[in-house]
């Protein structure tokens, strides 16, 4: 059992059985979630018989730091952690303005295999349980204690498609947002997606209402499953209908990701394309720069084309940012997380 994996009632009931006090989970739960403390020895207000019951029910710490990497500008950390079965995965933590954002990954590898991202060169590996996907936060929040700050925001856009991970993801939301856990504001997680449809339509369904990121990538289905081996797999415009739910539903705006790879989708007839399809909902597009990744045949869009692009947009009236990498002298673009180190 991992401590981490737990919902508040599961720990109250799992220490009740195991004799406790009702005001013990409250005790835990707040070493773990306000303190970040993952060692239970450090947990001082517990006696040494206690912490050997802990420690003896369940697991607290599921991954071993390997590297910190912090990049050139200092706003960008890379963490490199080791599983217990020895997979390397990686966290991104991003520090812009009074933002402290997690990219956490949801699995080691990716089964999308998109033709740009390095996660999926090797394909998909494992899902991450609910406990090292939070941990991935925790850890990082303890990383930010020492500097008298905590982590704010939570995107799901590291290695992994989280929607083919579905229940460890969703446990890992509900313990991130409880007030009795992390107790983050579901308004500051997005979860970003390469369009699992059945997948989106389960999310929109449950209790919590986090933003919703589309890795649209193309303005068609034609250029769309050039790049990306899943589009084959759902229509592109069901694809769209699901998302226009999740809106629906969920009263949250969606973010549409474009990756700019030049000659394939960052020319001015994609962009009225892409313009067209998305003129009346009410979203963001997010152009992110293709990143090159070693071994791959792909290139960079010129700023040119990239300005060209944005003006269409503009003309569309639809709100775009365009993310320039960050931290990409350390590689921690989404996408190119633990790639490095999963070949060497
Ligand atoms: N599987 C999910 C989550 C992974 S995040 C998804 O597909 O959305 C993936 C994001 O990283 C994508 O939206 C893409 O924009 C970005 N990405 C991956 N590789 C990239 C690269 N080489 N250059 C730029 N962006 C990249």
């Amino acid at each position: 059992m991992e401590w981490t994996s737990l919902l508040f009632e599961e720990i109250s009931i799992l220490l009740q059985e195991a004799g406790q006090p009702s005001f013990r989970a409250k005790q835990l739960t707040e070493w773990l979630y306000q303190k970040a403390i993952l060692d239970p020895t450090k947990m001082t207000n517990f006696s040494a018989s206690l912490k050997d019951l802990l420690q003896s029910l369940g697991t607290f710490s599921l991954l071993e730091p390997v590297k910190v990497q912090e990049s050139d500008d200092l706003e960008t950390w890379k963490f490199l952690w080791k599983l217990q079965d020895g997979s390397l995965l990686e966290s991104v933590l991003i520090c812009s303005e009074k933002r402290r954002t997690v990219c956490v990954s949801s699995q080691v590898g990716c089964p999308a295999r998109c033709a740009f991202c390095a996660s999926g060169k090797l394909g998909l590996k494992r899902n991450l349980t609910t406990g090292e996907i939070v941990e991935q936060v925790l850890r990082i929040e303890n990383f930010l204690h020492e500097k008298g700050e905590s982590v704010n925001h939570i995107v799901y856009m590291g290695m992994g498609e989280p929607l083919e991970n579905f229940d460890a993801v969703v446990k890992s939301l509900r313990i991130l947002t409880d007030p009795k856990l992390f107790g983050l504001s579901q308004r500051h997680i997005t979860l970003s997606t390469v369009g699992v449809i059945e997948g989106i339509r389960k999310l929109s369904l449950e209790s919590f209402k986090i933003n919703l990121a589309l890795s649209l990538h193309a303005p068609n289905q034609n250029i769309r499953k050039k790049i990306i081996p899943y589009a084959r797999k759902y229509d592109f415009n069901e694809l769209m209908d699901a998302v226009d739910e999740y809106r629906e539903i969920t009263k949250r705006d969606i973010t549409y990701e474009y990756t700019l790879i030049s000659g394939i989708n960052d020319g001015v007839e994609h962009a009225e394309e892409l313009g067209k399809l998305l003129q009346f909902k009410h979203c963001t597009v997010n152009l992110i720069p293709y990143n090159p990744v070693a071994g791959l045949k792909l290139e960079k869009p010129d700023r040119g084309n990239i300005s060209a692009f944005r003006d269409v947009l503009d003309e569309y009236e639809i709100a775009h940012t365009c993310r320039y990498t960050k931290g990409d002298d350390i590689a921690a673009a989404c996408g190119q997380l633990a790639l490095q180190e999963t070949v060497c």
